[in-house]
C-alpha cells in the first residue's frame, strides 16, 4: 500500500450464534476488506458478559490493520461486517452475534458521538488489552502511557485464552 498508509486496532467480540465460528468469519472478514491488510491478529479468549448477566459467556479478540481508509470510513465497513452478521441491536450491551470497535486508529483522538478513538473503555477492559497487549506490546497509547502500564493496572479476572493466534 501507500504512503497514506493507518494502523487501527479493531475489538472483535461475539455471544451468539457460535461465537468462536462468528470471530473466526469475521477475521476472514477484515482481511478482506477492500483497502485493508491483516498485520495481526490475537488469540481468541473467553470473557464473562458485561452489563446484563443472564447471557453467554464472550469471545474476543483484537486485530491489527493496516489501511487506507479514513477513520469513518473503517468504522462504516466495520458496521456492515456486523450487519452481515445480522447483529440485531437491542439493550445496552446486551447479546450480540458480532461487535467490531474501532480501538485506536494511529495516535489520532475522535471525540464525536458517532466515533469516539481511543474507544473510551478501552482502559477498563481486560478483554480488550490483554488480546491488544499480545499483538502490540510495545504500543504506546495516545494519551503517552505505555499499553503496558494500562494494562498492569487493570483488573485481571475473568478472561481465560482458548486458542492461540490463528488457530
Ligand atoms: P461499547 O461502546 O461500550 O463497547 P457497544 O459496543 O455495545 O458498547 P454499540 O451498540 O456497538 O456499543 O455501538 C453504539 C455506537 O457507538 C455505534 O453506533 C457507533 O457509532 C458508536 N461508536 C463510537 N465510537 C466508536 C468506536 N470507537 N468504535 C465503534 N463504535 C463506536
Ligand atoms: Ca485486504
Ligand atoms: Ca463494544
Ligand atoms: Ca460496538
Amino acid at each position: 500500500m501507500t504512503a497514506s498508509n493507518h494502523l487501527a486496532y479493531i475489538g472483535l467480540g461475539s455471544n451468539l450464534g457460535k461465537p468462536v465460528d462468528q470471530i473466526s468469519t469475521a477475521l476472514a472478514e477484515l482481511a478482506e476488506l477492500p483497502a485493508c491488510e491483516l498485520a495481526a491478529a490475537s488469540s481468541l479468549y473467553r470473557s464473562a458478559p458485561l452489563g446484563p448477566q443472564d447471557q453467554p459467556d464472550y469471545i474476543n479478540a483484537v486485530v491489527a490493520l493496516r489501511t487506507t481508509l479514513n477513520p469513518l470510513e473503517l468504522l462504516k465497513a466495520l458496521q456492515t461486517i456486523e450487519q452481515a452478521h445480522e447483529r440485531v441491536r437491542q439493550e445496552r450491551w446486551g447479546p450480540r452475534t458480532l461487535d467490531l470497535d474501532l480501538l485506536l486508529y494511529d495516535d489520532l483522538r475522535i471525540g464525536s458521538e458517532v466515533l469516539t478513538v481511543p474507544h473510551p473503555e478501552i482502559y477498563r477492559r481486560n478483554f480488550v488489552l490483554t488480546p491488544l497487549y499480545e499483538i502490540a506490546p510495545g504500543l504506546v497509547m495516545p494519551c503517552g502511557q505505555s499499553l503496558a502500564a494500562v494494562a498492569e493496572s487493570c483488573p485481571p479476572g475473568g478472561l481465560e485464552r482458548i486458542s492461540h493466534a490463528g488457530h
